[in-house]
């Protein structure tokens, strides 16, 4: 494996994509790729540690360079929830995550929010870098869009005007909380 190949260490497919768009001078390859298809437990209290313990695995495993992301939405009014449980909200699914968090949202007028992000790219020799970005706006009251992932039709972007779920990948590529984090660690490189 050549040292411009970069092994993604998430299964989410529209994780993966932004990655390798961001990325794009690289060989982005997912883990699954090379046969990793576990759970990783992330039992981290944070962004960053969590996006540290998913880096690791797969590096130590795969003897790879290894990049991870660990992201969610943090909601102002529900005290930064759901935060680093994002995915598991409702423990039924992305779909399922919308509605309750549509639900847990109704009657609150303060709907202003952000999605954060933290990466790290971890290297076979135990040394690592990392990243940190945010995006900010809010909470639409009802779905926009159908595309991205996620909360993305539920999140009015402050820096395009249009929920992530109606803007293209480009667009929301060139504003996102994941692309301002991996900048943050190309700077690092
Ligand atoms: P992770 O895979 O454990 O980092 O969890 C990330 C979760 O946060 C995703 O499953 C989504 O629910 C949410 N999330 C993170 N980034 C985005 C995004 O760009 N758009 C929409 N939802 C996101």
């Amino acid at each position: 494996m050549n040292t411009k190949t970069i092994v993604v260490a998430s299964g989410n497919a529209g994780k993966i994509r932004e990655i390798a768009q961001i990325f794009s001078d690289y060989n982005v390859i997912s883990m699954a790729e090379l046969g990793f298809n576990e759970d990783i437990e992330e039992n981290g209290t944070t962004f960053a540690e969590n996006a540290l313990i998913k880096a690791k695995t797969v590096s130590n495993r795969l003897g790879v360079c290894a990049l991870s992301d660990d992201s969610g939405l943090c909601v102002n009014a529900l005290n930064g929830a759901p935060g680093i449980y994002s995915a598991r909200y409702s423990g039924k699914g992305e779909s399922a995550n919308r509605k309750l968090l549509l639900k847990n949202l109704q009657g609150v007028e303060d709907r202003s929010a952000h999605f954060c992000s933290a990466v790290c790219l971890y290297f076979p020799d135990g040394s690592y870098l990392t990243g940190e970005g945010k995006t900010y706006g809010k909470i639409l009251f009802e779905e926009r869009g159908t595309g991205g992932f996620g909360y993305d039709r539920l999140f009015l972007s402050n820096d395009l005007g249009v929920s992530f779920g109606e803007a293209t990948e480009e667009q929301k590529n060139l504003v996102s909380h994941r692309y301002r984090a991996l900048c943050d660690l190309r700077s690092k490189l």
